[in-house]
């Protein structure tokens, strides 16, 4: 088993440190701390099956674990709080460790401080973050390189951590909530791949949940890589979110630019509308990156120009990263990874051909910006199936791509009230209730030969099903029934 080295930012072991949340990332975060010889104490609110077990687990490793209740006196006496990315500030522990000054770090910071020799290349942004990370690691790989997928995507920082041997690379999908604690990051590439209103039933304005997403800057110098999104100024200028820094000429002799230079660092750009340091040549039909086609766009295999510029932002990230990622032989190696790469599941997969009838899951559709280019992607006359909870976003931007492209649109599950409100008079519209069955059944009643049925609900599955993927596999499995 491995052992950790001690951490350069945590205080004397002597004293307990925290750990609030049972899930993945507090499981990993507390075996990581005992390995590397903290004592430490964990707790979830919730006790349900899953923290009961990570709680038989850990205790097994000599954690002090409460499930059910959070001890908030044991917590406001630790030396420091790690906090797992589905706790809200508001949380009982956080605000009482906040009273007590207890210093709190994010999951990502400590798994970080355990990684110290890895080099990260961190990507961010509201739509296209699993698609961009899933690239990028499978493109490190294809260079021959030790490199992991992890954060938001699925292995939490700290499990990386606890591997053998540890990883030289890593692709790290950050969320905006795993991006609100965190520091030290300290990526060799910083990725934005685009912003959008999102999460809007989590955070008070469009500016705060930006504001998150700009804290991937937050460490930034004069050495940092960052590749950002041409076609979207809010990307262009998202560093500027941050506050001012105190000018650090006297210490270093160098002057901190003004906000209007931030970031700091390299920028390198991708385009899907003009020439840039990764742009889609479509006359030619080619992916250009750094001045040399990498590859022609029917050579990949994903659909739609949203996973063109995925791949133009992975392929430049990985190229700018170091020196030896730009050789004649690392893009053919690159350029074989861009052809290899499939799509993940949930994301405009596609679940099956019925009846001549094409039906489409794109259930980590979330918000109304990432079904928006579903749905302008579609080529077939489509029944869409919009709705679930209602994340605070109004549907109307999809009115003109969807009297483009649809026959229907069916608004189902706790938000078609709203859906209905927002599109009724714009495009034809049926609303139904939160029987999926039925409202599966009523799509393939509507669809003809030569259709699709896209699921691209543009909000969280969380009103019918446990989550995304549960959604994606009902709706799979009932088109699949429905055509025996
Ligand atoms: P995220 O991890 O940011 O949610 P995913 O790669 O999981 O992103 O894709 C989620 C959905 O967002 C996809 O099903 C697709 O509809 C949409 N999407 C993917 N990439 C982009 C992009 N670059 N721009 C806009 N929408 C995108």
């Amino acid at each position: 088993m491995r052992q950790l080295a001690k951490l350069a930012f945590a205080p004397d072991a002597s004293r307990e440190i925290s750990v609030v949340g049972l899930g993945k990332s507090g499981r990993a975060a507390s075996e990581a701390l005992t390995r590397a010889g903290y004592r430490v104490y964990a707790s979830d609110a919730a006790a349900n099956a899953a923290t009961e077990k990570a709680a038989a687990e850990l205790r097994a490793m000599g954690v002090a674990v409460d499930v059910g209740s959070h001890d908030l006196e044991r917590i406001a006496r630790s030396a420091m709080l790690v906090v797992s990315p589905g706790v809200p500030p508001t949380a009982p522990p956080l605000v009482r460790a906040r009273e007590a000054g207890v210093r709190q770090i994010s999951e990502i910071t400590l798994g970080r401080g355990f990684l110290a020799r890895t080099k990260v290349i961190a990507i961010t942004g509201t739509n296209g973050k699993t698609t961009t990370t899933a690239l990028t690691g499978h493109l490190l790989r294809a260079l021959g390189l030790n490199a992991v997928d992890a954060g938001n995507i699925g292995t939490p920082l700290t499990a990386v951590a606890l591997m053998e041997p540890q990883p030289d690379w890593l692709a790290l999908e950050l969320s905006s909530f795993q991006l609100h604690d965190t520091e030290m990051l300290l990526p060799t590439v910083g990725v934005v791949t685009n912003l959008s209103p999102d999460h809007l039933d989590r955070y008070a304005s469009v500016d705060d949940y930006y504001y998150d997403k700009a804290l991937i800057f937050r460490d930034q110098t004069r050495d940092s890589r960052w590749v950002l999104n041409a076609d979207d100024r809010e990307v262009l200028a998202l560093a500027q979110r941050l506050p001012e820094q105190p000018d650090i000429s006297a210490k270093t002799g160098h002057r901190m630019p003004p906000k209007s230079e931030w970031p700091l660092g390299e920028v390198r750009r991708f385009s899907l509308a003009q020439r840039d340091d990764a742009f889609y040549d479509r006359d030619a039909g080619a992916l250009v990156v750094l001045g040399e086609p990498l590859i022609r766009r029917d050579e990949l295999t994903l659909f739609g120009d949203h996973n063109v510029a995925n791949a133009l932002a992975a392929s430049l990230a990985v190229m700018i990263a170091d020196p030896a990622h730009r050789t004649p032989e690392a893009r053919r190696r690159i350029a074989e990874g861009l052809r290899s790469f499939r799509a993940l599941k949930h994301r405009l997969e596609v679940a099956g051909e019925y009846g001549g009838v094409l039906w489409i899951n794109d259930s980590k559709a979330t918000n109304v910006s990432s079904t928006l280019v579903a749905v302008e992607g579609m080529t077939r006359p489509t029944i869409l199936l919009l709705g679930g909870r209602h994340k605070g976003e109004p549907y109307t931007s999809l009115a003109p791509a969807i009297r483009r492209t649809c026959r229907m649109v069916i608004a189902y599950g706790e938000s078609a009230p709203i859906v209905e409100e927002d599109l009724k008079q714009l495009v034809p519209l049926e609303r139904m209730g939160s029987d999926f069955g039925e409202v599966i059944a009523r799509a393939r009643e509507l669809a003809k030969p030569g259709d699709a049925v896209l699921l691209s609900p543009a909000c969280s599955s969380y009103d019918m099903f446990d989550n995304y993927e549960h959604r994606g596999a009902e709706f799979k499995r009932l088109a699949a029934e429905g055509a025996r």
